[in-house]
């Protein structure tokens, strides 16, 4: 596991790249009983997720002769948003791979950063094996999404934020998708409250993590389309972080529907006035849709991610949703 000192250095390292986002906290009341939550507001993370902590981390860390040649990262689109932010900052070269499939509003967040956008591969996977490859060719460091140590530990700046704001939570709801995220929060937070349950969500279709820890192995499965387009892909062809630090670390997964990741993007932005993306407002979807009634009286909710479509706005408006 990696220890909780890296944690706190990347708190120091990223402090002057990043939002120390606020929380939002309301009271939700069903059936007779009621949750205090706290939503951990990373839509309003610069670059629009919390993806920024995590490249911060990594790329201030890069050595000279690194920083020189550039980086390359293979995205859905928030990594490679977070990875291309960075390298502005820092001056240096950044190639961007994106698969097909990406998100256009991502895509186009991107291309505004000035990186070099290399459209490859049909799905995340294919795309993630060609992004390596030309690293290695290229002699640019690959700047990992999620297997990384500087990348969890700068996601987990995030779990030490929550403990300055409610050290006393009974669950947390994270996003899951490859597991940098979750680990991070998980050993940041754990550290201090070793009972707090942490509990992983995700889409119901083509969550791989969730499977994987099932299964007691890393699982392949096929992409399949999904509203929460941020937590698409595999764990990678050798996992060697985030598989073993959610079997240690993640208490419970919970698997949504399509209609209940929509009804939260409509719930969020009619009733919290907050922009969030499908892969962002799963924790909130699980509260509000009954499926963490027994997780305790405060649950710690992570809003991960802003980066919807407004397309997919307008048409979620026009379909009477709103
Ligand atoms: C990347 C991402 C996640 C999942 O993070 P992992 O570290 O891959 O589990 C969740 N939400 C959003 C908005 C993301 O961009």
């Amino acid at each position: 596991m990696i220890p909780i000192q890296e944690i706190h250095k990347a708190g120091e390292r990223i402090s002057g790249y990043i939002r120390k986002t606020p929380v939002h906290r309301l009271t939700m009341k069903a059936e007779g009983s009621e949750q205090q939550l706290v939503l951990k507001l990373e839509n309003l993370q610069y670059t629009g997720s919390f993806k920024i902590r995590g490249a911060a981390n990594k790329m201030l860390n890069l050595n000279e002769s690194a920083r020189a040649a550039g980086v390359i990262a293979v995205s859905t689109g928030n990594h490679g948003r977070a990875v291309a932010a960075m390298a502005s900052h820092l001056g240096i070269r950044a190639v961007i791979c994106l698969s097909e499939g990406t998100a256009p509003n991502k895509v186009a967040a991107i291309e505004s950063l000035g990186p070099e956008v290399r459209r490859v591969g049909q799905t995340y996977d294919e795309a993630t094996v060609i992004a390596k490859q030309r690293g290695k060719i290229e002699g640019l460091t690959f700047i990992e999404p999620f297997d990384d140590p500087e990348i969890i530990a700068g996601q987990g700046t995030i779990g030490l934020e929550l403990l300055d704001f409610d050290p006393s939570l009974d669950a947390i709801l994270v996003p899951m998708s490859g597991g940098g995220l979750i680990s991070g929060i998980g050993i940041a937070y754990k550290h201090y409250d070793p009972e707090v349950k942490l509990v992983g969500v995700s889409m119901g279709a083509g969550a791989v993590m969730g499977a994987s820890l099932e299964k007691g192995h890393p699982v392949k499965l096929s992409e399949e389309a999904t509203i929460a387009d941020a937590l698409v892909g595999g764990l990678g062809k050798d996992n060697q972080y985030t598989f073993s630090h959610c079997q240690e670390l993640v208490d419970t997964v919970i698997l949504l529907s399509e209609e209940e990741i929509t009804g939260a993007i409509v719930y969020a932005l009619q009733e919290l006035h907050l922009l969030v993306e499908g892969g962002g407002v799963v924790g909130l979807a699980a509260v509000l849709f009954g499926k963490a009634r027994d997780l305790g009286e405060r649950l710690g909710i992570i809003i991960s991610g802003g980066n919807i479509d407004l397309g997919l706005v307008a048409s979620l408006i026009q379909a009477n949703k709103l």
